[in-house]
């Protein structure tokens, strides 16, 4: 067989199992945006009989003895058949090494654990949440041996959500930006700016849902997400699933906070153009997906924050946005407006925070996570340095554990390692922020005529259409010519809110 010939029946069956997994994601879209509540025992058995025939195509003998003639010839290969079979290699070996008792074990842990996790919210009660998270750091540490990782378990989390990060990268990034981040949220928050910001966030109050989904539709039509090969419904929480022609975004509504679904719209159709974004035939190999969570979430970012909060967005915007709400926006001026859309507060809670104080929030999950891998940290003294840590960082502390180390469900089942790839997110979006402000001086000039065509294809033709070939890291230095640092997003939000605020 010719290596091409052998690279083409690996893709064709990668691609199945992938396909394969894209009905699951599916259905789960669908669960939580149709199902009627009496089908969820039936939608359980569904989920399942695809879950163990999607593992049978993923994990196929087959793929294992392509995988073994494609490295024997790896000299021969090309730079994108290289990234094809490495990114093969890795889900492989995910669906084969791991013993089928661990997986079932891991399944049944990963639903109770989060049962468990929402009865302890509710009753703000560690105490009986504390064996489980043990157990799911017990199991997290198995799964990272098994793939052979021991020794560098949290490496293994991180690397499982960015491929290629590493515990020393992470910290030498989050260290620095502490440093300089702590600093500036004190300031912001002293300005009596501050208190003017939450007033004008509080005046938008009663906008009717009809026509913020107008508005929203409007919005991100706009900025390039394509409605004949996506769509937007609603749902408790808002996600982004799905992906190429088919890309499922949900958003949720409250008539007294209009910014909450038009932002989390936007920062969901950030996920939803990366994904259109994608080359549709290599989707499910290496050059047709995402570069990883952090990539993923800069994408997010930059539409929400850099474009969306800016003044010459609201510039385009803020004519139809009155029409639409005539009542509502009479006793609100422009400069509230954009007071309202930049309002800085610390919370304890990570979901409510702003664009500054969110990235506290991660660096304060980080140093936890770590601590527990090294075995530093005991889980039943989480709650006392949670608390200790957000006083350090956010300038709070929770008098609940519901509002400390109970709130986030990401542990439940087992999700270490996934929270720096939200704030890493924010430094790559600044980071290729300053590079498309270099690039292109009068890009805010467009985004004042409502034209956003600029960016979205830079953005493809950075970033989307080269799929896995880099990792995130790799990629940033590529585009932007030196290493990820979090020096442009200190001083992007310098810029910003020190105008704001500090002026
Ligand atoms: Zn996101």
């Amino acid at each position: 067989m010719t290596t091409e010939a052998i690279t083409a029946e690996l893709v064709t069956r990668v691609q199945r199992a992938h396909t394969l997994g894209t009905v699951g994601e599916l259905l789960g879209w669908d669960e939580q945006v149709n199902l009627p509540p009496g089908a969820a025992e039936q939608r359980a058995g569904q989920h399942a009989a695809l879950a163990e025939v999607q593992h049978a195509a993923a994990s196929d003998p087959r793929i294992g003895e392509l995988l073994a003639l494609l490295q024997a010839r790896d000299a021969l290969l090309t730079p994108d058949q290289r990234a094809i079979v490495a990114h093969a290699r890795r889900d492989y070996d995910r669906a084969t090494k791991l013993p089928a008792d661990f997986v079932r074990e891991k399944a049944g842990q990963g639903s109770r654990g989060y049962h468990a996790w929402a009865r302890a919210k509710a009753a703000d009660d560690f105490g009986g949440y504390a064996p489980v998270l043990e157990k799911n750091l017990e199991l997290a540490k198995r799964e990272a041996g098994y793939l052979g990782w021991s020794g560098r378990e949290y490496d293994y989390m991180l690397d499982k959500h960015d491929p290629g990060l590493t515990t020393a990268a992470t910290e030498k990034l989050f260290s620095e930006l502490k440093r300089d981040l702590v600093p500036l949220v004190r300031a912001i928050v002293a300005s009596p700016r501050a208190a003017q910001a939450r007033e004008a966030a509080a005046k938008l109050r009663g906008f009717p849902v009809e026509a913020q989904r107008t508005f929203l539709r409007e919005v991100t039509a706009a900025l390039g997400f394509d409605y004949a090969r996506g769509r937007i419904d609603v749902s408790l929480h808002p996600f982004c699933s799905g992906t190429g022609s088919d890309v499922r975004m949900t958003t949720r509504f409250n008539v007294d906070q209009p910014l909450d679904a038009l932002f989390s719209s936007i920062h969901e159709t950030g996920h939803g153009l990366y994904e259109q974004g994608l080359p549709v035939a290599q989707l499910g190999t290496a050059l047709g997906i995402h570069a990883g969570m952090a990539m993923h979430e800069s994408q997010s970012r930059l539409w929400e924050n850099q474009v969306a909060r800016s003044r010459a967005f609201w510039r385009h915007f803020e004519p139809r946005w009155r029409e639409l709400f005539p009542v509502q926006t009479a006793g609100v001026n422009s400069e509230e407006l954009y007071l309202a859309v930049n309002a800085v507060e610390p919370t304890l809670i990570r979901v409510d925070a702003d664009e500054v104080t969110y990235n506290l929030h991660i660096v304060l999950r980080f140093e936890l996570e770590q601590k527990l891998f090294t075995g530093e940290l005991a889980v039943r003294d989480l709650p006392a340095a949670w608390g200790a840590a957000s006083r350090e960082l956010v300038g709070l502390e929770p008098a609940t554990d519901r509002e400390g180390v109970l709130q986030d469900v990401h542990w439940s089942d087992g999700s270490f390692g996934y929270f720096p790839s939200y704030c890493l997110g924010n430094m790559i979006a600044a980071q290729l922020w300053a590079c498309v402000q270099r690039e292109r001086p009068e890009v805010e000039e467009d985004f004042a005529r409502g034209d956003f065509a600029w960016l979205l294809g830079w953005l493809r033709g950075n970033i989307h259409t080269q799929g896995r070939r880099f990792s995130a890291l790799e990629l940033v230095q590529r585009i932007t010519g030196e290493p990820l640092s979090p020096r442009h997003l200190v001083a992007y939000l310098r810029e910003r809110y020190g105008a704001l605020y500090l002026g």
